[in-house]
């Protein structure tokens, strides 16, 4: 029998471990901290009865329909639109930008052809090819809206200018020439009933799949399996022998209130004066339950340090290069490959890791039965 360890019983780890489980693998998964799901854990807020999400708002969406299936087949999900609301100076607005937003900002009445003529004359044409954020917004909706919504937030979120930063990280959110509020593009949306501890749970639950938490693997333990998928941080295989990957962390300032907070469940705060850049408001994840208190968790992002719970990859020139490096080791191993936001330092969602185990998964069942060696990377980290 196969005998595979799984470092990290978050979305990757659980997917593989259900799939080589389910392939007849068996199938040990480890987990430093004390529960399963990752940094998408949720838990009943024990005060106030609320399901929170202990690492922040976790909204499930996708567009890819085997993922949306494949999920659904480990607990329930209930119908839910995430509608982020901004307040940027005195004012609150709708976000993404949507055609609400630009005529509440500019106190007009477009219509889409109208609004989409108006942006054409506010972005800045003399950015070619948008070089960074910065550029990226400018030349999409010019200073003014850049100013309003994403400067002051992008500097919070990502403790330096966005003119440091990728386009990419923009490219996230869309605009739109509509009244559209939906805060995600994708077909698929929605919130499991009882939480995504349940699901990965559920997920783990299988005869061949034993797990172990408070345990963190490394690389010594490899010796005792026929191969090692390993979501944790790339550097820590390597006992970060090319330096520390940065990440950026979140800490969260409880509040709990009586009755309805803020009516929304993400009311993002976008001026650089004030300090946190979001409140999330977790009864409103789940509003099929009813609670008499509320809980909000007031979200501040910084540097992530060594005892820290990395949440995003950094990802500038200089992580970059240090990564290559990481990589380059990482090729040279013989039965690891690495999975998941830690494992391949990317910025990912939930459902794209989810489509990546998947894949994983029935790469390594397809190696088993020829010749060729798993790979240490299903997908490039730095394409
Ligand atoms: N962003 C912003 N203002 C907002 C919301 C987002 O400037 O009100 C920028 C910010 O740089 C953020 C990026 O857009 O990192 C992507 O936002 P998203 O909501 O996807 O971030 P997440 O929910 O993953 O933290």
């Amino acid at each position: 029998m196969t005998h595979i360890a799984i470092a990290g019983a978050g979305f990757s780890g659980a997917v593989l471990a259900q799939e080589l489980g389910r392939a007849g693998c068996r199938v040990e998964v480890f987990d430093a901290r004390p529960h399963v799901a990752g940094n998408c854990h949720t838990a009943r807020d024990g005060a106030t009865g609320v399901l929170a999400h202990t690492y922040g708002p976790h909204i499930f969406h996708t567009s890819n329909l085997r993922v949306w299936e494949y999920i659904q087949q480990f607990g329930e999900f209930m119908p839910f639109v995430n509608r982020v609301k901004a307040i940027s100076g005195d004012r609150v607005y709708s976000l993404p930008l949507n055609l609400l937003t630009t005529n509440q900002f500019f106190g007009r009445t477009f219509s889409p052809a109208e609004a989409q003529a108006f942006f054409a004359e506010i972005g800045d044409r003399s950015i070619a090819e948008p070089a960074n954020f910065e550029e990226q917004a400018l030349s999409l909706m010019g200073r003014e809206l850049y100013e309003a919504f994403f400067k002051g937030y992008t500097t919070k979120q990502w403790g330096m200018p966005p003119s440091a930063l990728p386009a990419s990280i923009l490219k996230r959110l869309p605009v739109r020439f509509n009244y559209d509020d939906n805060y995600y593009a994708s077909i698929y949306q929605g919130m499991p009933r009882h939480g995504y501890t349940q699901i990965v749970e559920n997920m783990l639950d299988h005869e061949n799949v034993e797990v172990h938490l408070g345990t963190r693997f490394d690389r010594s333990m490899a010796k005792d399996f026929d191969h090692v998928f390993y979501s944790g941080p790339i550097d820590a295989w390597f006992d970060h022998s090319d330096g520390r990957l940065g990440y950026r962390t979140l800490d969260f300032e409880r509040e709990e209130h009586a009755g309805d907070y803020q009516g929304n469940a993400v009311i993002n705060y976008c001026n650089e004066t004030v300090p946190w850049t979001r409140i999330a408001e977790h009864k409103h994840f789940a509003p099929w339950e009813s609670h008499e208190r509320t809980v909000v968790f007031k979200e501040y992002s910084r540097l992530c340090g060594p005892d820290d719970t990395p949440y995003y990859p950094i990802r500038l020139a200089e992580e970059k290069t240090q990564l290559a490096r990481y990589i380059e080791k990482a090729r040279a191993e013989s039965g690891v490959t690495f999975v998941g936001r830690l494992g391949t330092y990317r910025y990912l969602d939930m459902h794209i890791t989810i489509a990546e185990a998947l894949e994983t998964a029935e790469r390594f069942l397809a190696h088993r039965q020829g010749t060729t060696a798993m790979p240490a990377f299903v997908v490039d980290p730095l394409a």
